[in-house]
């Protein structure tokens, strides 16, 4: 039976420390599939279809591919015959939040969570206040890759 992780997240924007994260995994899957969540009462700094793009151009050539899903992350692990959970761990505010919808996914879903606990030199970077520099002006090359596929959303 393959192994195909889904990498879920909403990647808005999609960082160096996922990017990490996805490089550190590439040799543990036959395939990952980096699950784009869209909620559609959310308001996104980015795109979607740029962030798709985005992270298109960041994994060329290998068994990572991206996708949009909406609903349920376990609804999509069913559709893409997914057996695990790839998650990121930065800090002991991620391991308590992660540790509990992992623990239920195990039991409802039969869904195992595989965590990598980010590099030295990524465990800043967050989304979140890459948004709030971006929104101030400040320049944010430096935490995500090929910044120039993203579109900001007006
Ligand atoms: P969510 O919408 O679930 O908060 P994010 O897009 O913020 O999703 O992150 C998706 C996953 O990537 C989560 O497991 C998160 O902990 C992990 N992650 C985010 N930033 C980093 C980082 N700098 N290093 C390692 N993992 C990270």
């Amino acid at each position: 039976m393959k192994r195909i992780a889904i990498f879920p997240g909403s990647f808005d924007p999609f960082t160096k420390g996922h990017e990490n994260i996805v490089q550190r995994a590439i040799p543990l899957f036959d395939e990952i599939v980096i699950g784009l969540g869209v909620n559609n009462k959310k308001q996104y700094m980015f795109d979607t279809e740029s962030r798709i793009k985005h992270i298109q151009s960041l994994f060329p050539n290998q068994n990572v591919v991206v996708e949009a899903y909406t609903g349920l992350t376990v609804d999509f692990c069913k559709e893409k015959k997914a057996g695990y959970l790839l998650r990121g761990l930065r800090n002991t505010n991620d391991f308590e939040f992660e540790k509990a919808i992992g623990q239920m996914n195990k039991d409802l879903n039969d869904i195992e969570t595989v965590f990598l606990i980010t590099d030295k030199e990524f465990g800043a970077i967050s989304s979140t206040i890459i948004r709030e520099i971006n929104i101030n002006g400040g320049d944010v090359s430096q935490f995500v890759t090929n910044l120039n596929f993203l579109i900001i959303n007006k």
